[in-house]
């Protein structure tokens, strides 16, 4: 139970994080940034969300980290479904 109740409040946590992305996506959520070659333009310089490692070492530590990489997941499904998005 309060496993559940703290998922939630991470994926609502990841929810903040993720609407401070600062790139654009097409209509089937393709980032701007990414090149031809599936690469990322801004690699380097990627936004944190795009960084899950990161984000679960300087915000989330104290979840399992399987935990947060699966909620991590659901929140990108959550996301892809809210905006129609296709890749
Ligand atoms: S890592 Fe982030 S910024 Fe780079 S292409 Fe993927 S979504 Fe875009």
């Amino acid at each position: 139970m309060v496993r559940d109740a703290r998922s939630a409040v991470v994926k609502n946590e990841l929810l903040d994080i993720a609407s401070m992305f600062p790139h654009k996506f097409d209509d089937n959520g393709r980032c701007e940034m990414l090149m031809e070659d599936n690469s990322c333009m801004v690699y380097e310089d990627r936004p944190l969300i795009c960084n899950v490692k990161k984000v679960h070492e300087r915000f989330f530590s104290e979840v399992k980290q399987e935990d947060f990489f699966k909620a991590n997941e659901d929140v990108c499904k959550k996301l892809q479904e809210e905006n129609n998005f296709t890749v």
